[in-house]
């Protein structure tokens, strides 16, 4: 059977008892391609093309001027913002203005690292669809994770289909992962607030400071540059 993508790092994923297995993959996937960003792609024709058009949006900037080729970085914002150029125009009044700034807002919304990782996660959720029809040890450790974030719940959910003969099974699992781990979090979040002195301190519960974090990450993704 062929797969579209590689099904070793989707088993990792689902083993590693994270909070969203596909957080974990985009994780990796993005710093492949910041990677790939400061090395191959500064060089290529092709991707300098996608780069002239698309652009990075603020957190891939940030994670960018973070590594380890300042050079190759600027090479690409060089010619960005020539692209950029050609395509502001003047404008002769407050009408005209509103018009062009709509067209700004849209140039500047765009990001080359963003498209590629979602469509990389599009995959990396049909493939563990495909997963769960395929492999035989597959169905046991989907059960086993401890749900999704939001999110990533919605993009397992529009590639279920991927799962053929098994689709029917694996929504059914995907609900009962996602209900039970988002009742966890209600649980949880509610004992905190349950423990809370006058002193405004939480007191005797085990593991408090994950909690909150816990459930903001299940309902908005990891905080990672990009990440929706
Ligand atoms: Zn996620
Ligand atoms: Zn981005």
């Amino acid at each position: 059977m062929r797969y579209h993508i590689q099904t070793a790092p989707v088993w990792d994923a689902y083993k590693s008892g994270c909070g969203c297995p596909m957080c974990r993959l985009y994780g990796s996937t993005v710093a492949r391609l910041i990677d790939q960003y400061l090395n191959e792609a500064v060089m290529e024709p092709a991707y300098r093309v996608r780069v002239n058009e698309a652009g990075f949006c603020a957190g891939h900037l940030r994670l960018l001027y973070g590594g380890a080729n300042k050079l190759g970085l600027a090479l690409q914002l060089s010619t960005r913002t020539d692209a950029i150029l050609k395509k502001l125009s003047p404008v002769a009044d407050g009408k005209a203005a509103k018009k062009e700034a709509q067209k700004v807002a849209r140039l500047n919304s765009t990001c080359v690292i963003c498209d590629t990782a979602d469509e990389i996660m599009t995959r990396y959720a049909y493939t563990a669809a495909q997963m769960y029809e395929h492999e035989n040890d597959f169905p046991s450790a989907f059960a086993a994770c401890d749900g999704f974030c939001m999110p990533h719940y919605a993009l397992m959910l529009t590639n279920a289909d991927r799962a053929g003969k098994a689709a029917k099974t694996y929504v059914a699992a995907l609900y009962r992962l996602q209900t039970e781990s988002l009742k966890k979090i209600n649980r949880d979040t509610r004992r905190f607030c349950e423990m809370f002195d006058y002193a405004g301190q939480n007191k005797g519960m085990k593991d408090a400071e994950k909690i909150v974090p816990a459930a903001i990450n299940k309902l908005k993704g990891e905080i990672i540059p990009g990440n929706r």
